[in-house]
């Protein structure tokens, strides 16, 4: 491995999905994120580029870009343009951090790419046919384009693999753990952990002494428990399908009611398997939408439809913060993130509402006034800390890659 200088050191990290690629470039020395973009309807001849710079304003236009490696082509250039780019080489990137959504049993930590890797990555494919796939195309495009830069891969699962195997393991035959590895492997492992961290840094307490709930409730929402720094459960399961009701999904529901229900409606799996993941949660309780947002609108009219959509889903939540307490043998921190976690006050109070046994006391006022910011929701008397913390997954994967790279130096050295 070459020196390091550190006008050289910036690192990119890419979320590759099916048909977006999502991008952040940041300065190795201090962390800073130097611009993030995206660009969606990637496989089209209106593909939509949105970019915004540390200090400026929002870019925004539309290309034809038919495939992921145009797509991180076109990032490139953009990072290289001479008026308003960031790097006048494209060696003076460092390293490449990727989101992978699956890293199955193989990898609880960051790892950096080699075909090996990439290997048990496609292998991991099973598992997440809807993810692995395109961060596969993104790695592979990065392969090619960037030769040379080391890639790191990090897990959304690795945070969750020091679960316990008697959490872990579903009450199903054990030979099918052993051909098919099913189990719980749980999702959002970035988010929760920076937002665990985080809250411990906040809260000015180690995180080796706290026991923490992290809610991360976007359009796909979990929760962990963080007992002494490590997760010990969290709500997510074989996919992200299971645990609480979402923007879409179902969350948890008897296996045979969707076995009556197939039988009933003369479905396929498939179609059994859209129902679940794109018909329901929000969507299909409310009749109406996905939008976390819209639904408290028009529960506010007086549509009952969105109202009861409301209430399941904080009281899913809600149900697992008494779940996870228990398991941990007490709380002292609770923390709300991601679209609605960030942004609704409504949900927060609604999931903390009648948990003052539990030592939870919300301040109304402080709660009504946070949006989207890091602050303490919580009365200053209350047992059990609650906060809002703005999840940073991409800033977790560049530190994580840096890691990755400096031991894989320290090694060599
Ligand atoms: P994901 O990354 O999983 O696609 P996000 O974390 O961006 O999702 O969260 C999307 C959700 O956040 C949507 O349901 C949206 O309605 C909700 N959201 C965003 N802003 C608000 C708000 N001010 N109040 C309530 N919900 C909000």
């Amino acid at each position: 491995m070459k020196k390091i200088k550190s006008s050289r050191m910036k690192v990119l990290v890419l979320n590759s999905g099916s048909s977006s690629v999502k991008y952040q470039l940041f300065n190795g020395s201090n962390k800073k994120s130097l611009v993030q973009g995206k660009i969606s309807n990637i496989g089209t001849d209106e593909a939509e580029i949105w970019l915004k710079r540390d200090k400026g304003n929002a870019v925004k236009f539309t290309k034809s870009i038919l495939n992921h490696e145009l797509a991180i082509r076109q990032i490139l250039d953009s990072l290289l343009n001479k008026k308003t780019g960031f790097i006048k080489d494209v060696s003076e990137i460092f390293a490449v951090g990727h989101r992978v959504v699956h890293g199955g049993e193989f990898f609880s930590q960051p790892t950096i790419i080699t075909d090996e890797v990439l290997a048990r990555i496609e292998e991991c494919s099973q598992l997440a046919p809807l993810h692995n796939p395109a961060q596969i195309k993104g790695i592979q495009a990065c392969q090619k384009l960037l030769q040379g830069v080391p890639e790191v891969a990090v897990f959304d699962t690795a945070f969750h693999q020091t679960i316990h195997r008697e959490t872990y393991l579903y009450g199903i035959p054990y030979a099918y753990y052993e051909k098919y590895k099913i189990r719980r492997y749980g999702f959002h492992g970035t988010s929760h952990y920076y937002v665990a961290r985080q809250a411990s840094k906040l809260d000015g307490r180690p995180i080796q002494k706290l026991k923490i709930i992290t809610c991360h409730l976007g359009n796909g929402s979990s929760l962990a428990a963080v007992k002494h720094g490590k997760c010990i459960d969290t709500s997510m399961g074989f996919t992200p399908l299971e645990g609480l009701i979402m923007g879409t999904r179902s969350g948890d529901i008897d296996c045979s009611a969707v076995f009556y229900l197939m039988r009933q409606e003369n479905l396929t799996i498939d179609q059994a398997d859209s129902i679940l993941n794109k018909e329901s949660g929000l969507k299909g309780l409310s009749n109406n939408s996905n939008d976390m947002l819209k639904i408290i609108e028009h529960s506010k009219k007086g549509d009952e439809q969105s109202q009861v959509a409301f209430d399941a889903f904080c009281y899913r939540i809600k149900k697992y913060v008494g779940a996870y307490t228990a398991a941990m043998n007490g709380l002292d921190v609770l923390v709300f993130t991601a679209g609605i976690g960030e942004n609704s006050p409504p949900v927060r109070a609604k999931v903390c509402d009648e948990l003052d046994f539990l030592g939870i006391k919300l301040s109304n006022l402080v709660n009504n006034q946070t949006i989207g910011v890091e602050k303490m929701i919580s009365k200053d008397e209350s047992p059990v800390k609650v906060w809002v913390i703005p999840t940073n997954e991409e800033l977790v994967i560049a530190e994580q890659t840096l890691n990755v790279i400096y031991s894989d130096v320290k090694q060599e050295g």
